[in-house]
Order: C-alpha cells, then structure tokens, then sequence
C-alpha cells in the first residue's frame, strides 16, 4: 500500500500541499516555500477546500511523485500544427 506523502492544506486563499507527517499545533512549510501552522481544529469545509490549488504546490508535488504535469484546458496551440485553410472572399465579382 502507498501512502501519500503529502496533503492539501487551505491557506491564505489557496489549498497548499503539506507534508503528511505535519501535526497539528506544529510549523510547517508548504511546498511552494510557506511558512504555516497547522490549526488544531481542522478548517472549514467551506469556503477554504474550495479555494483553488497553488499552482506551484501542484508542480512540486507532482515532480516529488514523479507523476505527469498537470493538464493544461484548453490545450496549448502547437506552433507545428497545421493551419486551417482560411476562405476568402472575393471582392467586386458580385453584380
Ligand atoms: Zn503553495
């Protein structure tokens, strides 16, 4: 069984990913650098867990698991990808 080594932690208007092995009542630091204090009552559900991810938690994290970047929406335009063939409209053939 894997266990997860870190966890999300609303903070400061972004839910931060926090080592799992923070306790409550204890600092901490968040993958993005933060310095945090874990609350000895847990947050409220809402609004903080619906706050967005930290973007640059989500990266570490993701580089720390070894698991693929996160999905881009919409997907970023190739500079490869073929371009669509533009009609044009011609001007003064029409009576
Ligand atoms: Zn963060």
């Amino acid at each position: 069984m894997v266990t997860a080594r870190f966890r999300w932690f609303p903070h400061g208007g972004r839910r931060h990913a926090v080592p799992n092995a923070l306790v409550p009542n204890t600092a901490g630091e968040t993958l993005c650098g933060m310095e945090v204090l874990a609350p000895l009552v847990p947050p409220p559900p809402f609004p903080d867990w619906c706050w967005p991810e930290c973007a640059r938690c989500d990266t570490a994290w993701r580089s720390a698991e070894g698991t693929s970047p996160r999905p881009q929406f919409p997907c970023p335009r190739s500079d490869d990808r073929p371009e669509r063939p533009r009609t044009t409209a011609k001007t003064g053939d029409n009576p």
